[in-house]
């Protein structure tokens, strides 16, 4: 019953558990939703140099 339902982002295609940890699902983070709604190029003009993405701590996890 505690089976994990995992969707891939849409933006940067990693897993996204479905549930309400993750509020931004099926995003796995605020910052793929923006890049998907299109305002990451405004907040980008705001951040000159920084990535287009940080890498998320949980990359010990094996996909
Ligand atoms: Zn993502």
């Amino acid at each position: 019953m505690n089976k994990i339902t995992m969707v891939p982002c849409p933006t940067c295609k990693k897993p996204v558990e479905w549930n309400e940890q993750s509020p931004f699902r099926p995003f796995c983070c605020k910052r793929c939703q923006l890049i998907d709604l299109g305002e990451w190029a405004d907040e980008e003009k705001r951040i000159p140099g920084a990535p287009a993405w940080l890498p998320d701590q949980d990359d010990e996890n094996e996909y």
